[in-house]
């Protein structure tokens, strides 16, 4: 039998068959030859250019825009490619809006940069065959590599290049980290994830063992004295709790493990998804749940932040994407119960208004209907290993020195960065330079 949106309950299929492949297509479809080099030739190639300091790796941006304006893409993808070896993932999923689109003098001028991700896609995307880089000789070092997400594989690469021996242990069945699980369906493609693992993979020298978990079976000690460094780059596994009466109920699910499905579903019309959903948070995790949880026929979607816009993790992108896939976005509003029989039937919440004291409720409560809700308040690092921690997370120096010796870290379990993807490579690439010279006696 069909369900339709209006159709009670969590049920699958809600849609007809096609909607779900226009649904979940390409947010930018690729640029094409012509479009390419009319966007290229938008690039004013400053010095001293503002888009380059504000890219966290870094990327050469006016160079390998010029090697897109001279038809020479390749050469614009080993400029990406050599700062960012995830360079197209993150023309995908950065927030480009509030990094180097947001300082491009063509924005600041004009309100329309140039299209740097979607230029940085279309040259990246032409470097997927053979690999662009050689190891070097081997120097017979060993490195361990916990986390198989983007901060270890982008140290993991470095690594090898560097002509290191690479083994990277992930707790999960499958490589890639968020990018294969956590990155919304519609800005990752065509097993986009697991290609791009592939190919980076093919620079030789990396070996990946998966369904092994550091703190179940592992132990930092046992790395440390099987390799030569070890590398930690495990991400957040833990969620924060919502810690309001009846967040046990039926239906009250973790945003994260929501789009994990999502994105491993090989038939999105067999999950199921609420007629009314509630997504609790304000960033990027809430986003994406709000928006697929639509985008798979939920009737109405509601996402509830507990502060003001302009305090929301997600960039204002985000934010209008979500309103114009018809999220309904409600500020200032803080769970305090859900309620229900067994499953989820409401979900109780307070207005709150920024005070002299921080943020407080007003005293007057409201409730909306949901038999899904999801929580996107925030991740936690899981085992800390015993390392010194900052905040919730390991406590690392520029170049990822954790407390211990012979352990570096990076990524979103490790101090400091933005819990980015690009965030993540930078640290990876940069631990994984301090270790190639630790290793050679030079650091
Ligand atoms: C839903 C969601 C959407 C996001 N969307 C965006 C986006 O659009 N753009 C963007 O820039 N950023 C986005 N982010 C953030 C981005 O995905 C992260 O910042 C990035 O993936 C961090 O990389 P990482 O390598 O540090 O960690 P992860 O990607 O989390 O990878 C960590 C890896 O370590 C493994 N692991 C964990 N514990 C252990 C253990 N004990 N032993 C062995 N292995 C372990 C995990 O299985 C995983 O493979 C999103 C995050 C989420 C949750
Ligand atoms: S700031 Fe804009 S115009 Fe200047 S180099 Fe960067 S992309 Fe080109």
């Amino acid at each position: 039998m069909t369900n339709s949106q209006s159709t009670p309950g969590i049920v699958p299929n809600r849609l007809s068959g096609d909607a779900y492949g226009d649904n979940f297509s390409d947010l930018h479809p690729p640029l094409n030859d012509h479009e390419a080099l009319v966007a290229a030739d938008r690039c004013y190639f400053c010095h001293d250019a503002p888009c380059m300091e504000a890219c966290p790796t870094t990327i050469d941006i006016p160079l390998f825009i010029r090697q897109i304006a001279t038809g020479t893409p390749e050469a614009a993808a080993k400029t990406i490619l050599n700062q960012n070896i995830l360079g197209g993932m993150c023309a995908r999923v950065c927030p480009t809006e509030t990094l180097c689109e947001e300082v491009c003098v063509r924005e600041t001028a004009e309100g329309k940069p140039v299209v740097i991700g979607e230029l940085q896609r279309y040259a990246t995307d032409k470097a997927m065959g053979a690999h662009p880089f050689t190891r070097a000789a081997s120097t017979g070092k060993s490195v361990a590599v916990v986390g198989a997400g983007p901060a270890g594989l982008s140290a993991a690469h470095r690594l090898a290049m560097h002509g290191h021996d690479v083994v990277i242990y992930d707790a999960r069945p499958k490589a890639g980290g968020l990018n294969e699980f956590g990155i919304a369906s519609y800005k990752s493609t065509n097993d986009f994830a697991a290609r791009e693992v592939e190919w980076l993979l093919s620079i030789g020298g990396i070996t990946v063992k998966l369904g092994q978990a550091l703190g179940n079976g592992l132990t930092l000690d046992k790395l440390s004295a099987d390799h030569d460094a070890v590398f930690l780059g495990m991400g957040l596994a833990g969620v924060n709790a919502l810690g309001v009466e009846g967040d046990d109920k039926d239906g009250v699910l973790d945003a994260v493990d929501f789009i994990s499905d999502l994105r491993q579903a090989s038939d999105l019309s067999t999950l199921p998804v609420g007629r009314h959903v509630v997504v609790i948070g304000g960033g990027m995790t809430a986003v994406d749940a709000a928006v697929q949880a639509k985008l798979l026929g939920a009737e109405d979607v509601a996402l509830v932040y507990r502060r003001g816009r302009d305090r929301m993790g997600a960039s204002k992108f985000e934010q209008d994407l979500a309103a114009s896939k018809g999220v309904r976005i409600i500020t200032h509003a803080s769970p305090k119960a859900v309620h229900g029989n067994g499953a989820v039937r409401e979900v109780e919440f307070a207005y709150t208004a920024d005070g002299a004291d921080g943020l407080a409720e007003t005293g007057e409560v409201f409730r909306l209907p949901a038999d899904q809700v999801f929580k996107a308040i925030g991740q936690t690092l899981g085992d800390g290993q015993g390392l010194e921690l900052e905040g919730r997370k390991i406590s690392i120096s520029m170049t990822g020195r954790t407390s211990r010796a012979g352990v570096w870290a990076g990524g979103d379990c490790a101090s400091g960065g933005d819990d980015l993807t690009v965030t993540a490579v930078a640290e990876g690439r940069d631990a994984a330079e301090d270790i190639h010279a630790t290793l050679m006696g030079e650091g």
